[in-house]
């Protein structure tokens, strides 16, 4: 089994899903007290916020770089970014390290083709919803990418950073999110992405009939595939 290297705490509410999920694919795919082989690096996410909301997406690189590199010291065979919008600065972390990276936007991309979905509907911060990065990899393979108009943006961005990144669960935001899937379905999405690695805290697929995609679940499914592998 390859050792999995874990750029988290973006936020922790987040790699603590991350870490129960990659036991729990192993546990399923070999049994008993089988679990994952796995190193984190949990960062400060109140000092990367604080570079996003400044656009210093730089800053946050310096710091990203230099933690997956302390993973591939610390004996990591591939990586995985925790959070869809650091992929931000993805180009940046693959550079600077020697082991692979298992990219969030293709893991979802791939899921996505096999179900043969062309048109989806994009939930995560305002980030990952407005910026090229992410989305060009899923257009890149043939999938069509609507996002939420800017109100509902706006909605998504804040619920995110003040309520689930912090650990809160609210029952009202639960009902405004299913609101936006629904609207993204009834411009034509197939389907919705939870791009945000904390959405999954909040809905989940028994909540609606639309097919939902969770990045985390997706990620660390891909991973455990990657990491037993020979
Ligand atoms: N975990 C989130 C994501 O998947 C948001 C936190 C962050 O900005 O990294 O985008």
């Amino acid at each position: 089994m390859k050792t999995i290297g874990l750029l988290g705490g973006m936020s922790w509410e987040s790699t603590q899903i991350y870490y129960r999920l990659l036991n729990e694919s192993v546990k399923a795919r070999l049994g008993g007290l089988h679990s994952a082989k796995l190193v984190l690096y949990s960062v400060d996410f109140g000092e990367i916020e604080r570079l996003q909301h400044q656009g210093d997406w730089a800053g946050t690189a310096d710091i990203l770089v230099r933690a997956a590199q302390s993973l591939e010291a610390a004996g990591a065979d591939f990586l995985l970014i925790g959070t869809n919008t650091m992929h931000k600065v993805a180009p940046e972390i693959a550079e600077g390290i020697g082991i692979p990276l298992l990219h969030l936007a293709d893991a979802t991309a791939m899921a996505l083709k096999s179900d043969g979905i062309s048109r989806v509907g994009l939930l995560g911060t305002r980030f990952t919803m407005e910026q090229a990065f992410y989305r060009e990899r899923l257009e890149q393979v043939g999938i069509e990418v609507l996002i939420p108009d800017d109100t509902q943006r706006e909605t998504i961005h804040r619920i995110i950073y003040q309520e689930l990144c912090q650990g809160r669960v609210e029952p009202a935001s639960r009902q405004q999110y299913l609101d936006i899937v629904d609207a993204l379905a009834a411009r034509g999405a197939q389907g919705v992405i939870l791009g945000c690695t904390e959405i999954g805290m909040l809905i989940a697929q028994a909540d609606t009939s639309i097919p939902l995609y969770d990045t985390t679940e997706i990620h660390c499914l891909q991973a455990i595939e990657h990491a037993l592998q020979s």
